[in-house]
């Protein structure tokens, strides 16, 4: 009999003894049992209390980069054993290129968290967002906002399509931000993902409680969960909407659900352009990977009325040249089957829908396939779960069918369009998708249907002769932008940078002095206790610094030959330096002032100590601004106060934010800028 897939539960593995209802997962090709799947007697509870003991415990004793940090270290090893997750793969029906959007997609997603992680997010557990609110006149009372982690579980239900990436999409952002997961894949691609988690498990890496898997149901779960508890779940509209109804009041639901995606040629994307060409390249590649399984697909092609003859015979000819369907562990297979025979049954009892709608089958045909079998002989098969690439015509546009029922699998529709406004409401009429593409090259078209259609999609692609080779294509989310959609779509933000990172945490708004608040976020706040005086800062090793060190400047004045210097020097002769009665005549300037770049280069000059020390590198200054014109006879001076140390996890130095404020002889600020500097964490202190 077929083993029984293992559960990663409370940091071991655990299968039941036995079960004789276990249900069995069979190959998508030859319908051979793979694997059987059953939670019987497993304690769910206990494996989510697990989590939000050891888990968090030992996820919280780590910063955002030590958690990056080993995201990457999974990556590799991922990487490097991405061959057996591709073997696996083919038994759910993907070819090798069906694989390179699904684990390499994953491993992927583990990169651009790492990289992400340690670039916009602190070497710190607690995240600040946006500046600091000042709420009293003198400074003393201060509003800041803060993530910190929610402190349960991170329960992620995912659909069957992508056991890889799906899975890691959400692994990724979760473990960054601290929180631990149990996954729950999908039962007929489950062996997938317990592929990886052993992969990760094998690394010894993983923090205790940080990843836990359930292989199979999972009846009591959703009485299990509680406040501070989040479920990111991927599948279909009709299982969010049940599941979202069982969660306890309190616990964050997100989903990520069917979507009835577009793509619109545009009325200058005639035949023989660029735009026609890549288009319809698209389109086939949409309908044809994943055997079409993909939450992304284009499902309705919108095309100008009079194009639509042409598009149909292009994507024929490209379907009768490109597309080899059969078992992808064959040579020259480029179209495996559907996951499962019950997919495919599902998949023909939504085409017949459409056809009950009016629909025509244009492209393909619902008599189950002859396929290449794995030894290369073609021919039916009947255990296998192909399906044909199948587009349907509809006269009508708006016949409510074709942008509500989905057919997952290698299905699209095309829908004729007069006008922009007619194609922008065909595709609103999906009430809400993943992604939409335009293929034009006009911007006023891109402009208009923007317009229009932005809000009805969380990602709109505008494919043009420029990107045509360097776009990702529609179907392909990236972990740096948002993946999810309104409506239909679920109304989840699952992938999206850091986005999804701090959907993991809840955002506070902190009040208190500047002293609580530097304590509080450990960014130096103005107001809060800083020492100027004793050693210079830059004589100071990140093991030395601390944030509040301090240099006050002496002074300097300014002359008008300085300013001719400068401006002669740096070839800046702009009026309000140079021409007494243009600059007085200016609305800001009471007369010629100084460059705002001659006051920051007199600035660090003030500021610096000069020989070599831990400070490594100036990298930049932020948030620049000149508030106050400087004329000549002015005296500047500045105060440097060491702001936030972010000490690299795999370097030898760090980053130091330091707080410049350059003020008059009046005491007025004359600008406020931050600098940015790289230091060494040990020696060279003097
Ligand atoms: P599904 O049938 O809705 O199942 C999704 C997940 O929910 C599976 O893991 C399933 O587990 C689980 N589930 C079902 N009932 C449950 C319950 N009572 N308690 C807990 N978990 C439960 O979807 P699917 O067939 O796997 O995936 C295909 C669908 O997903 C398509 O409609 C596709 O468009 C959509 N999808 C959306 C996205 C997106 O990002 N928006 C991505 C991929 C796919 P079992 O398999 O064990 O039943």
């Amino acid at each position: 009999m077929t083993d029984i897939l293992p559960s990663y539960i409370r940091d071991g593995w655990w299968a039941p003894e036995e079960d004789p209802d276990a249900a069995v997962v069979r190959d998508a090709s030859t319908g051979e049992p793979v694997v059987r799947l059953s939670t019987r007697g497993l304690d769910l509870p206990a494996a989510l209390d697990h989590a939000r003991t050891a888990g968090q415990e030992r996820l919280g004793a780590l910063t955002f980069h030590q958690r990056a940090v080993l995201l990457k270290e999974f990556a590799l090893v991922l990487q490097e054993r991405k061959e057996e997750l591709y073997a696996l793969s083919e038994r759910a029906g993907s070819t090798r290129r069906d694989s390179l959007s699904d684990v390499d997609g994953g491993i992927g997603v583990l990169f651009t968290y790492s990289s992400k992680g340690r670039r916009e997010l602190p070497n710190a557990k607690v995240y600040v967002d946006g500046p600091v609110e000042p709420l009293s006149k003198d400074g003393s009372f201060l509003g800041r906002h803060v993530y910190t982690r929610l402190p349960g579980v991170a329960v992620q239900i995912n659909a069957f399509n992508f056991p890889v990436w799906g899975a890691l999409e959400k692994f990724a952002p979760a473990f960054l931000a601290g929180v631990p997961t149990v996954v729950k894949p999908a039962s007929p691609t489950a062996y997938i993902a317990e592929a990886w988690v052993r992969m990760l498990v094998e690394t010894g890496r993983l923090p205790a409680g940080s990843l836990q898997l359930v292989s199979g149901p999972v009846p009591d779960l959703f009485g299990a969960l509680r406040l501070g508890d989040l479920v990111g779940f991927t599948g279909s509209a009709t299982t969010a909407a049940r599941l979202r109804a069982q969660t306890p009041e309190g616990v964050r639901f997100t989903s990520e659900t069917d979507s009835i995606n577009a793509s619109v040629l545009g009325p200058d994307a005639a035949p023989g352009t660029p735009e026609f060409d890549a288009y319809v390249k698209q389109l086939l590649v949409e309908m044809t990977t994943k055997a079409g399984q993909k939450c992304t697909a284009i499902r309705r092609a919108i095309v100008p009325a009079a194009a639509v003859d042409a598009v149909v015979a292009a994507l024929g000819e490209k379907i009768a040249e490109r597309v080899v369907i059969g078992d992808p562990r064959a040579a020259g297979v480029t179209m495996g089957p559907v996951v499962s025979r019950a997919q495919r049954d599902e998949v023909v009892r939504q085409v017949r829908a459409l056809q009950d709608a009016g629909g025509r089958l244009l492209l393909g045909s619902l008599d189950a396939p002859e396929v290449v079998h794995a030894d290369g002989a073609v021919g039916p098969a009947p255990e296998g779960a192909f399906v044909a690439p199948i587009l349907v015509g509809f006269a009508d546009a708006t016949a409510p069918a074709v942008h509500e029922v989905e057919a997952f699998g290698p299905v699209a529709s095309v829908l004729p369009y007069a006008s922009l406004a007619e194609a922008a409401d065909l595709v609103d009429r999906g009430g809400g998708s993943l992604v939409t593409s335009v293929a034009t090259n006009d911007p006023d078209v891109a402009v208009e249907l923007m317009t229009r259609i932005a809000a009805f999609n969380g990602r709109v692609l505008f494919l043009s002769r420029e990107n045509s080779r360097t776009s990702t294509g529609h179907g392909a989310p990236v972990p740096h932008l948002v993946h999810g959609g309104p409506g239909r779509a679920g109304g989840g933000e699952e992938l999206g940078g850091i986005r999804a990172v701090l959907h993991h945490m809840q955002r506070t708004a902190l009040q208190g002095s500047p002293e609580m608040l530097t304590a509080l976020t450990g960014v130096w706040h103005a107001g809060a206790e800083a020492r100027p005086g004793g050693t210079h800062p830059f004589r100071r090793s990140l093991a030395e610094l601390r944030i509040g060190d301090q240099v006050v400047s002496a002074t300097r004045k300014v002359g008008l030959d300085d300013i001719e210097t400068f401006a002669r020097f740096t070839g800046d002769t702009f009026y309000a330096h140079m021409d007494e009665e243009a600059a007085a005549a200016n609305p800001f300037f009471p007369g010629r002032v100084a460059h705002g770049y001659l006051l920051v280069s007199w600035a660090a000059g003030l500021f610096v100590d000069p020989a070599p020390g831990p400070v490594l590198a100036n990298y930049g200054l932020e948030n620049l601004r000149f508030v106050t014109p400087v004329s000549p006879g002015d005296e500047i001076r500045v105060v440097l106060t060491a702001k936030q140390i972010t000490p690299r996890e795999t370097d030898e130095y760090g980053e130091v934010r330091w707080d410049a404020v350059i003020r008059n002889q009046r005491d007025e600020i004359v600008a406020t800028y931050d600098v940015l500097t790289l230091v060494a964490k040990e020696g060279a202190s003097v």
